[in-house]
């Protein structure tokens, strides 16, 4: 039992079970012994790989959706370019050398980095320091001021949001809790008391004995709030993640350490715990925030879309041996059997905003 296993193992004692959403928070951002609070997870020696360090090409191709957005806005003034969770800050860095291309977007460029982890935002200023933009953080959205047209990125961020999760039993939704027994180990028990039928979303009615739903109310505030703001000043986002678009009935909370998936309530603070990405739900409340939706996509369609292709023939002319490398990355992004067709991507423009590249 990790340290924070204890401590959560002595709240629920004390408060009885917590929701699964209340131990990811704790699990992940506990400021003590939270599993983002106290390394970074990502590499080939850490516990997973995200695409921008698989490929610089991801990056440079993001920033160039993002730049061309601008572009097809009619070049607002004074783009901000907002990234929510930016891990070691390697896809900003990609972004931003590839828009060198759009001088004028990037002349009058702010960075802003939504980042919760000490350690991360300590790599996001190393990697970052000699980018030529002026970088600052925050820790939520909530705290960017919608002053300035807000262009933003979130790769693998929506599932590191908290969830909960509901079991069909009977008649009746049932959340499942977590608790923990004497000996302080921690499992999963239902809630007492099934929701009021009126919660469960009509979608969810034929579900089957045991099915299970999955709601992410972060990710759909935030969705919401990122609509807003882009309704409201002009701007873009770009969710990219793994997920769904259609709603179905499976539990895709999991655990990840060293590259191989864990127990969910072992060792709290020592696996990273996600859950898949509901497009749908995410779409919808771009939708109620008042911007129009594009996607999902695929993620290999996208890449190919916005020509990973050429960039790597170009890379590739400048340095020969890269070439086999290069291939290798555009599998490992696109191949339907690896990233290519797990990993999705939404967009979010005005509704007055012609359709982005891609989608
Ligand atoms: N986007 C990066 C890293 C993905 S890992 C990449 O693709 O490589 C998830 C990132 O989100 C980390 O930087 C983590 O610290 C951050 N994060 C997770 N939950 C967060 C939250 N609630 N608020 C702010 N940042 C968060």
């Amino acid at each position: 039992m990790s340290a924070l296993g204890a401590r959560i193992a002595r709240l629920i004692a004390a408060q009885g079970p917590i929701s699964i959403a209340e131990y990811m928070t704790l699990a992940l951002h506990d400021p003590r012994d939270g599993y983002y609070a106290t390394r970074d997870p990502l590499g080939e020696g850490g516990d997973f790989i995200t695409a921008p360090e698989v490929s610089q090409m991801f990056g440079e191709l993001l920033g160039l959706w993002l730049a061309q957005a601008w572009h097809d806005q009619g070049k607002p003034a004074r783009p901000r370019l907002i990234e929510l969770g930016p891990g070691r800050g390697t896809l900003m860095r990609d972004a931003l050398r590839a828009t060198k291309l759009m001088p004028d977007f990037r002349e009058q460029l702010e960075v802003v980095l939504v980042e919760l982890s000490p350690v991360l935002r300590r790599a996001q200023e190393a990697m970052l320091q000699d980018c030529g933009v002026p970088v600052r953080w925050v820790e939520s959205f909530g705290a960017v001021a919608a002053d300035r047209p807000g262009f933003v990125i979130a790769n693998e961020f929506f599932d590191a949001l908290p969830i909960r999760q509901y079991v069909r039993q009977g008649r009746g939704w049932f959340e499942r809790m977590v608790t923990a027994d004497a000996r302080s180990a921690l499992s999963f028990a239902l809630a007492p008391v099934p929701l009021p039928a009126m919660a469960v979303p009509a979608s969810r009615e034929d579900a089957p004995e045991g099915g299970v739903y999955e709601v992410c109310a972060a990710g759909e505030a935030l969705a919401e709030q990122i609509a807003q703001a882009i309704a409201a000043r002009g701007g873009a986002a770009l969710i990219v993640d793994y997920g769904y678009d259609a709603p179905g009935f499976g539990e895709t909370l999991q655990a990840m350490r060293r590259h191989a998936f864990a127990d969910v309530l072992g060792e709290p603070g020592e696996n990273d715990l996600t859950a898949h990405v509901d497009f749908t739900a995410l779409g919808d409340a771009a939708v109620r925030g008042g911007a129009s939706v594009c996607g999902p996509v695929e993620q290999g369609d996208l890449l190919l879309d916005l020509g990973i292709y050429p960039r790597s023939d170009a890379l590739a002319a400048r340095n020969p041996d890269m070439r086999d490398t290069l291939t290798a990355q555009i599998v490992r992004l696109c191949n339907p059997a690896q990233m290519g067709t797990l990993f999705k991507a939404l967009a979010i423009v005005p509704k007055t905003a012609p359709t982005p590249p891609g989608f």
